[in-house]
């Protein structure tokens, strides 16, 4: 085990016999795929590969050098082929003829798209030069963070020397661009027997003759880093020891649920964010430590860590000993505001006479003692990448500060970067958020079919959501299905009886510590139940009013408790029923919990609206696809009611309508889109039918 990375030393995973039956450029990609599959080489987007493969000119037949090298933007390890950008390598190399010196070196960005090969729409990357410029074949830039703990100690050149002899050289910390490209170059040039350069407060670059080569070169480089800093830390404590010591698990979680709505209400009044938490050994042993204040001022080295973190998180003044929440969060609204200061304060020493406005001055890291690290981003992938890319700054400060004195990036250069005007136009580049992007919401029988149709639709829009249902089997299937349709981050699920006070208030609970807070609450969990009124038993009675009234009303108190506390306002759907509004013969039971849903959602609209708080109401009818509640009893009591057979009940429904349409889950879940959604930012204690039309639910 290593005492730097906390893990063992990286496995040779080359299999020449799959290597051999591939193209070059594909063994470029199972290569890069491999590298980038192991954080410890490179962190999420971090680092590229290359390689200068002969192909054939399709305007002239011949054969022609062309550079394939990671595309702008992507991550090595999950990158495709059309990843990378391909350039005429003869081109590049007459770039070097025009370039006007290190002032102009950005205008040379531009050019790079006049030497693309094949008409590639894959954008070239800054870090196109670093590559080109290389007088090798096959070219690995790495983020390891055992090597960037060399790259960002005082003496990096010393300790590169000592570790790595002549085989691996040291340049000084330069911005990635044309002028790096020339260092580089001339570096190799100079070096005939060297492997690869430690770059200062940045990274590693390697190369050989072929993908192997090269492949194995970046590994034994990054191992020999690891093995180093074994021998130098072992027996030593990180971070010159525990200063306090970490809650209990529970504790830790429960304390970050109570936080991060409270520091979502403060940074997400401009943009809604989504925060992630982070209690693993090593963060706690950063947290806890010593050396906390010291080390997090200094802020992060490596350009890609501190463009995802900011230049330095912030550090919440907690004693995990006393466990005083309370004046935690009293203390928040000066923490935050002094951290805002210190950030306007950096962009105004800084800026530049062209550098773009000043971004969001609100930290992306916070470092809470005994409990862990929280952060926020405009959606959960961002905020869970801040977060690795914060443990990777503190694998680099553990093993830097371990061995010499660890120093974070001069901060003119860091601003440099940050406000890179490069930088800004990839920024203007990316898309329009969604419509939901930054928001969170719980959807009650949520693996059910209306639940379920709203929770895909809400997802669809960008939202976080957490689906909440009391049947542990559909939950798990329909978490399933959503995270391989939009990924792992954005979704949730929870086992919740919306009966049980207990059971409601820990789904809440949850649902904040995985993503941070609220925005949107569904109410929908619900049974159907038909009998006559001398029929109905006491206990058919209160199950329909303890699933359907009581349990919307506690959804509701405890949506309401977090809305207040978040200070963001917040919208409630609740899915009701026609027959909340029209009496139905044979039913009473869960006609009247259907009108006190209805009647609870008003009365709640009028009580959240000074919060920003809306409520309404969408009233289904007769939607069978997907109902599980239409696929018992209930289906075969209004088979029978109407006189019909349980598989005429879907025509029987539709004839009776007034637009003969049927309605499907997904109708619904339109009308509850429209509710959640700013489109009805103006409406409040309203209901929406979706009944494909009937006269007796005229709203009046
Ligand atoms: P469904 O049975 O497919 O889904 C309901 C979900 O709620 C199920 O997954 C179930 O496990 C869950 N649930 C039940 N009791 C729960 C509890 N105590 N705690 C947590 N979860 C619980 O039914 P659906 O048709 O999707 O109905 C959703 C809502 O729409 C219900 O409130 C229902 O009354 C209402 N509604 C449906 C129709 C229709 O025709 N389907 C018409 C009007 C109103």
């Amino acid at each position: 085990m290593s005492a730097t990375t906390g893990t063992k030393l990286l496995d040779n995973r080359w299999d020449d016999a799959k290597a051999a039956a591939m193209s070059e450029p594909e063994r470029l990609l199972y290569r890069s795929n491999l590298l980038g599959g192991d954080k410890r080489i490179t962190n999420y987007g971090g680092g590229n590969t290359s390689a200068k493969v002969e192909e054939r000119d399709p305007l002239t037949g011949e054969s022609v050098t062309v550079l394939w090298v990671k595309g702008s933007g992507g991550d090595v390890g999950t990158m495709k082929l059309d990843g990378f950008s391909t350039l005429y390598q003869d081109k590049l190399e007459a770039l070097r003829g025009i370039y006007r010196g290190l002032e102009h070196e950005d205008e040379m960005v531009a050019l790079l798209s006049h030497c693309t090969f094949n008409l590639n729409p894959r954008a070239a990357s800054i870090d196109t030069p670093l590559h080109a410029y290389v007088p090798y074949r096959h070219v690995d830039h790495m983020h390891p963070d055992a090597v960037i703990a060399i790259a960002a100690t005082k003496r990096s050149r010393e300790l590169t020397r000592e570790i790595y002899g002549d085989e691996i050289g040291w340049l000084p910390w330069r911005r990635p661009g044309f002028e790096l490209g020339l260092d580089l170059s001339k570096f190799a040039a100079e070096n005939p027997s060297a492997k690869g350069v430690v770059l200062e407060s940045h990274g590693l670059f390697t190369w050989g003759d072929t993908a192997r080569d090269s492949y194995e070169t970046t590994l034994r480089i990054i191992n020999k880093a690891i093995e180093w800093f074994d021998g130098q830390l072992a027996g030593r404590p990180a971070f010159g020891g525990e200063r306090v010591s970490a809650l209990e698990p529970a504790q830790r979680r429960a304390i970050a649920a109570r936080l991060m709505p409270e520091i979502r209400a403060r940074i997400g009044t401009d943009e809604r964010k989504i925060g992630h938490f982070d209690d693993s050994a090593a963060v706690l042993g950063f947290v806890n430590s010593a050396e906390l204040d010291r080390l997090a001022a200094l802020g992060t080295s490596c350009p890609d860590h501190f463009l995802r973190t900011k230049i330095r998180p912030l550090v919440l003044a907690f004693d995990p000993a006393s466990g005083d929440v309370d004046g935690l969060l009293a203390g928040l609204d000066g923490e935050i505001e002094t951290y805002r200061d210190g950030y306007r304060a950096y962009y105004d020493r800084c800026r530049r006479a062209n550098s773009p406005a000043m971004r969001d001055p609100n930290a992306v890291i916070y470092l809470v003692p005994g409990v862990g690290m929280l952060s926020f981003a405009k959606d959960k992938a961002t905020a869970r990448i801040a977060s690795e890319f914060y443990l990777n700054a503190i694998n680099v400060m553990r093993g830097a500060s371990g061995v010499d004195v660890y120093q974070g990036l001069d901060e003119q250069e860091a601003f440099d970067i940050e406000y890179w005007l490069l930088e800004e136009a990839k920024l203007q580049r990316m898309p329009k958020p969604k419509s939901l992007a930054g928001r969170i919401a719980f959807v009650t029988g949520g693996a059910g079919g209306i639940g379920r149709a709203t929770a895909g639709r809400l997802l669809q829009d960008g939202a976080c959501v957490v689906l909440a249902d009391i049947d542990q089997g559909a939950l798990d299937g329909a978490v399933a299905e959503f995270t391989k349709g939009f990924g792992a981050d954005q979704v949730r699920g929870v086992v919740v009886n919306v009966t049980d006070e207990g059971a409601v208030e820990r789904g809440f609970a949850e649902t904040v510590a995985e993503f941070g807070g609220l925005d949107i609450l569904v109410s929908n969990a619900g049974i159907a139940s038909a009998s006559p009124i001398e029929e109905t038993t006491l206990e058919v009675w209160n199950r329909n009013i303890d699933i359907l009234a009581t349990g919307y009303f506690l959804v509701s108190r405890e949506a309401f408790r977090l809305f207040r506390r978040q200070k963001l306002g917040g919208a409630v759907v609740f899915i009701a029923s026609k027959n909340g509004l029209a009496a139905s013969a044979g039913a009473a039971a869960y006609c009247t919990a259907k009108a006190a849903e209805i009647h609870l959602a008003r009365c709640l609209a009028l009580e959240g609206a000074e919060a920003g708080i809306r409520v309404n109401t969408v009233n289904p009818d007769a939607v069978l696809r997907g109902s599980k509640i239409w696929s018992g009893e209930w289906r075969e009591q209004r088979a029978a009611s109407s006189k019909l057979q349980t598989d005429q009940l879907e025509e029987h429904y539709r004839n009776r309508s007034m637009l003969k349409r049927s309605v499907f889950p997904e109708d619904i879940a339109e009308a509850v889109y429209f509710l959640a959604s700013d489109l009805s930012a103006k409406s409040t204690g309203n209901i929406i039918n979706v009944d494909a039309g009937n006269p007796i639910s005229f709203t009046r």
